[in-house]
């Protein structure tokens, strides 16, 4: 019997093995070479929801089976077959529901997580974003203000995953009255949540997007504990960042493997195109690729509790979801340089690399853009530094001393005053050390073979060379016009 026949209290008892299988089955009817470019209908999240989905993010007492590695394993699986519904499934559980089952009161608890444990195919969305406020979300223009029995909510947000059609959300407001004080509150859509305009997106076209009218009151229990002033490092956004390494993890083995079959088939002359020495290097590319966001999504799972406090895996989650997007959106454009015209097809019948290019683009902008996140990560290592130079930190720094041992590389560029710009390239160089060590420890704990973890560190040392030549660059003052080097 497949988990989506099974009533959903028989699924707690199932081994993880045993359920992941079971999630993997349904998951196989949503195949990206097949299934349809649409908004995914309620039926079809309804199969999905009777098979578990939802289950490792809920706690025991509310049915749930309460697994942050099951939480992982689902994005993997799912990303597997459609990158699309990964991405669905994972703003469903990390970015909804979890922040509800670590921070809500227990009344606002009961009100909506009993809803979520059985069959009810209901959608569940957060709604941070607004138009004039998106990396910046400080600037925001949403509003809360106490009132007679709860909280009055106003605002304008947009380009939620969900829009349309989730049903319970997670908005964030600032205190109309204070400044500094932001608030997360649980409403529903029947409340006073409205979609006034629909987004066309380029991909992931099964989650429909738009702008969202609020104005509603809620209850003074809808109010969650969850609130930080710098709004940031909020451990409320590190668990659905972290899982784009899972859902990496996931894409590219099935990237991979795809781009060798196409080209072992494809025929370029007289030869297979897998026999042209550089078709064998965007293959290598792409395998590396894979072989990177294994070990960081194996950091993830061996590693990280999203039921726990995340805040200090802050940094750990800058770099996993910087480098791991970095990777997809890599591969998935190697992959469609080598599908030639065909890539450039939607439908193709010989490969899915049209789709993979649009749905991965927004990797990096998405679940806070990179450029912000690299210079976040740089920030962090540089106020924990007490005045040592940077390359040094970083050669003591638990996250990244096992790469600089393993790299043996000159990092002294980094050790100069560091303007915006280069803060951004040095914390791309942060995530690329901690993406090494990762390799490393992933190959030994898993007894790798040793071929896939070489090239795999030997590309993201290819990496920091690439950010030394940009520090070079901007130290040539060719850029200063552009104020670039600030
Ligand atoms: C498919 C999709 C799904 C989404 N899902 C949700 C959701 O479920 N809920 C939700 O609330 N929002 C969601 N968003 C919104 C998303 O989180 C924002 O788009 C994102 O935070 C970036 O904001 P912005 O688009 O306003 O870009 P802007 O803030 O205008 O930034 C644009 C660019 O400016 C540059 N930039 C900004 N800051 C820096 C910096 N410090 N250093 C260097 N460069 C910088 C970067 O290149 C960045 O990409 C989604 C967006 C998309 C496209």
């Amino acid at each position: 019997m497949t988990n989506d026949l099974l009533p959903t209290n028989d699924l707690l008892s199932l081994s993880t093995d045993e359920f992941i299988a079971g999630i993997d089955t349904v998951a196989s009817k949503f195949d990206s070479a097949t299934y349809p470019q649409q908004i995914l209908p309620p039926d079809s999240w309804a199969l999905l929801v009777r098979a578990g989905v939802r289950l490792p993010t809920l706690p025991k007492q509310y049915g749930g089976r309460d697994s942050s590695v099951e939480m992982c394993r689902i994005v993997e699986t799912t990303s597997e077959w459609n990158l699309a519904l990964g991405v669905h499934v994972i703003v469903n559980t990390a970015l909804a529901l979890l922040p509800v089952v670590k921070w809500a009161g227990e009344e606002a608890k009961r009100e909506m997580l009993p809803r979520f444990a059985g069959g009810d195919p209901l959608m569940a969305g957060l709604a941070a974003t607004e138009p004039g406020a998106g990396s910046a979300l400080s600037a925001m223009a949403t509003t809360f203000e106490e009132v007679d029995g709860g909280y009055r909510i106003r605002g304008r947000k947009h380009w939620q995953a969900l829009s349309s059609s989730a049903h319970w959300w997670l908005v964030l407001a600032k205190n109309a009255h204070r400044r500094r004080e932001y608030g997360y509150f649980v409403v529903k859509r029947s409340e006073g949540f409205r979609t006034v305009e629909l987004y066309e997106a380029l991909g992931l076209k099964l989650i429909d997007y738009g702008v969202n009218d609020i104005d509603v009151t809620v209850p003074r229990h809808r109010r969650i504990n969850a609130e930080e002033p710098g709004l940031n490092s909020v451990d409320m956004f590190l668990a659905s960042r972290a899982l784009l390494a899972a859902a990496g993890s996931g894409f590219l083995r099935r990237i991979s493997r795809e781009a060798h079959t196409y080209a072992d088939g494809r025929q370029i002359g007289r030869k297979p195109q897998s026999k042209i020495g550089f078709v064998r290097y965007r293959l290598a590319a792409i395998d590396t690729s894979a072989t990177i966001c294994e070990a960081l999504n194996h950091y993830l799972q061996t590693m990280l509790d999203f039921k726990r406090d995340m805040t200090p895996a802050f940094p750990a989650v800058q770099a996993l979801k910087t480098v791991a997007t970095e990777r997809v959106i890599s591969a998935a454009q190697h992959y469609q340089q080598l599908t030639g015209a065909e890539g450039y097809r939607c439908g193709s019948p010989t490969n899915i690399a049209g789709q993979a290019f649009l749905d991965t683009r927004v990797f990096s902008i998405f679940d806070g853009n990179n450029d912000m996140l690299s210079q976040q990560l740089a920030a962090y290592c540089l106020t924990r530094r007490s005045g040592r130079p940077l390359s040094r930190f970083l050669a003591d720094w638990p996250l990244t001393a096992p790469a600089v041992r393993a790299l043996q590389a000159d990092l002294s560029f980094l050790d100069q005053r560091l303007g915006q710009a280069h803060q951004v390239l040095a914390g791309r160089v942060v995530g690329y050390l901690f993406a090494i060590a990762q390799v490393v420890k992933w190959a030994a704990e898993t007894g790798a073979d040793p071929r896939r973890a070489r090239p795999a560190i030997e590309f993201l040392r290819n990496d920091i060379a690439g950010v030394a030549a940009e520090f070079r660059l901007l130290a040539t003052g060719v850029l200063d016009a552009y104020g670039a080097g600030r």
